[in-house]
Parts: structure tokens; sequence; C-alpha cells
């Protein structure tokens, strides 16, 4: 465990609020809106509390708690470097964050994401850690919503190319349908944005053989993937995103046991290890590192080469990457 919490980490799938554990959600609830409240006790304990055989529409629901600390500007300055800085504390040295520019009464969509960008720039000098931004798609919400958050980051990237790098397309995948967004998602990627979709999450074959199709940078869960699916994702070298606890915690996955990620690494297909949200998961990557060692016996080296391997996929420039690899190779020399 000492040194999977050393090893300098690459995270590719973390959504913005549900990286907030229960303690920076404490700091945040008392740093920008006062004192706390028994209550407010209460809903953090529950917050982190999955009842077993939990179904993923009630993991969505949980989002709302956070919501309501970050909808004001102030409430998601702090959480987005708090958020840096829990990642940066478990020895993070890249993350890429993701979340939905939300309009509201304090703020509107290019404001949320102005806020979000800011607090960015001003947490990489406080921590040790680069940081890109993928507004995200909530499949959810109408088309023109997708459109105006595509548009959004297509302008926001011209000013800021290092941090805004592609677009995530994520939300309930119960809802909406992935054909209706094929529009929007085309126009990011002809502006050069990468798209980072969730797919697979659920079994709906249709929209799984669309989505294949239609094509992505990498592909977010992947749990009912056919055989066929995943020899194409392998082909096209598109890596899995991951996210074990989130998977067994929303009930997507029956048991650790069975996770694909032991299929991925037979098959060496690629994939990386995500939290997807760390706060509402109760997780941290060495956590997941730490499980798939447990579960399916990996070795040191298997774990380096799999955050090796989330360097590689990370939408990043070569020159990071280089440095990245280079970090993590100096750590491993320096054990014993
Ligand atoms: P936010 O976009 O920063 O507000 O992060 C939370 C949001 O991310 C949720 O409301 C969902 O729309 C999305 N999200 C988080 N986890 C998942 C997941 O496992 N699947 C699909 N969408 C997710």
């Amino acid at each position: 465990l000492k040194f999977l919490r050393g090893l300098p980490k690459v995270e590719l799938h973390a959504h913005l609020n549900g990286s907030l554990n229960t303690d920076s959600i404490r700091e945040l609830a008392e740093k920008v809106y006062g004192a706390q409240t028994a209550d407010f006790s209460t809903l953090c304990e529950q917050f982190v509390k999955f009842e077993k055989g939990a179904k993923l529409d009630e993991c969505f629901e949980k989002f709302g708690f956070v919501h309501k600390l970050t909808a004001t500007k102030q409430g998601l300055e702090y959480a987005t470097e708090l958020v840096i800085r829990d990642f940066a504390k478990d020895h993070v040295i890249y993350v890429e964050l993701r979340t939905t520019p939300k309009a509201n009464e304090h703020m509107s969509r290019r404001a949320y994401l102005q806020t979000v960008l800011d607090a960015i720039k001003s947490a990489r000098d406080l921590y040790e850690i680069r940081v890109k931004l993928l507004p995200s798609i909530n499949r959810g919400e109408p088309i023109e919503v997708a459109e105006e958050i595509v548009a959004l980051a297509i302008e926001f990237a011209s000013t800021e190319p290092d941090i805004i790098v592609g677009i995530d397309f994520s939300g309930n995948p119960n809802q909406g349908k992935f054909k209706d967004f094929m529009p929007a998602l085309s126009e990011a990627k002809k502006h050069d944005l990468k798209l980072a979709l969730h797919c697979a999450e659920v079994d709906n074959p249709l929209e799984i053989r669309e989505m294949i199709k239609f094509g992505m940078s990498r592909c977010g869960h992947g749990t009912y993937l056919t055989e066929s699916g995943y020899e194409h994702l392998k082909e096209e070298n598109i890596p899995i995103e991951c996210c074990l606890t989130s998977n067994i915690k929303s009930g997507t996955v029956a048991n650790i046991g069975v996770h694909h990620l032991k299929q991925l690494m037979e098959a060496d297909a690629p994939k990386v290890l995500c939290t997807d949200d760390s706060g509402v998961f109760d997780t941290t990557l060495t956590d997941e590192f730490f499980l798939a060692t447990e579960t399916f016996g990996l070795t040191r080296s298997q774990c380096i080469a799999l955050t090796m391997e989330a360097v590689e996929h990370a939408f990043a420039t070569r020159e990071e990457k280089l440095l990245m690899k280079m970090q993590i190779y100096s750590y491993t020399r320096r054990q014993p």
C-alpha cells in the first residue's frame, strides 16, 4: 500500500462534483457557508452510505447534495481547489476533471466554466499536479444545452488549449438518446476536442453499437460491451476507463471478482484505472490500485505498467507525457 500511495498516478475519469470527499465537503461548508449544523453532519454520513444492491438511479440522486454547495461562484471555486488538493495529496500527478456547466440564479454556464478554469489556474501554482478540464454534456439535459456547452468548450479551448482538451459525455445512461447528441459531439470533434464517452454503462446494445461506430478517444466504464466491442476498442487502441468501486457500489458490476478489468488485463487490451467519483464512492486512486492488486494479484510491475498506460492515454502533450513518465520512472527506481 505504501508503494501504491507514493506511486505517481494519473487520473483520467473524475467528475468534479463527485470528487469531493466528506472532509472536503465539511471544509467547504464551513469556509464558504459558515458553521455546520448537526443536520449537515447527518447529510454527510448519508452521502457516502450505500445499501447493498443500490441502483444506478439512486447514485445519481446523491449528486444533488454537492450541487447545492457548488451552486455559487465562491462554493464552486473552493470546491475545485479542494478536489485538486485531494488528488495531489494522493500523489496524483495529472488529473483530467470533467464537469457539467450549470446555469442557475448565481451563474450562467459561461460563468461556471470560467470559474472552474480560474480555480484550476490558481490551484496549479499551489499543488504539484497538472490539471486539464473536459466540459461534460449531461445526456439527461436538452440538446440545446449540449450545443451551448460544446460552443463554450470550443471558445474557451481557443484561449486555454493547454487546459480544455476535450468533451465528456455522461449523465444517467437511462436518460436521453446518444443519437440526438451526435451533431454536438461531431462539432466538438471537428474542433479537435477529444471525446471521452460514457459507453455501455448499462445494457443497451443498439446505443453501444452507435457509439462505437461514431468513435471516441476513451470509453467510460464499458461494462456491457460485447466480445466484438472489446475487440474493436483494442484494435483502435481506445482504452476503457475502469472505475472499480463505482461499478460495484452502483451495482453495474455484480462483484469485484467479475470486473471486466480482469478480462482486459488478460487480453492485454487498453485500460486505465480511475475513481469516477472519489467523494460519492468514498475512494481514492490509491484505493483503486490496491483493490485491483488485492483482487487480481497484480504485481508491482503491473501497477507501474498501469500508471504508464494512463499517461499514454491522457489528453496531454508529448512533452507532458515524457515528464510524467520520467517522474514515475524516478519514483520506481528509488524503491527498495
Ligand atoms: P459534475 O458534472 O461536476 O456536476 O459531476 C457530477 C455529474 O457527473 C453527475 O451529476 C452526472 O451527470 C455525472 N456523473 C458522475 N458519475 C457518473 C457515472 O458514473 N456515469 C454517468 N455520469 C456520471
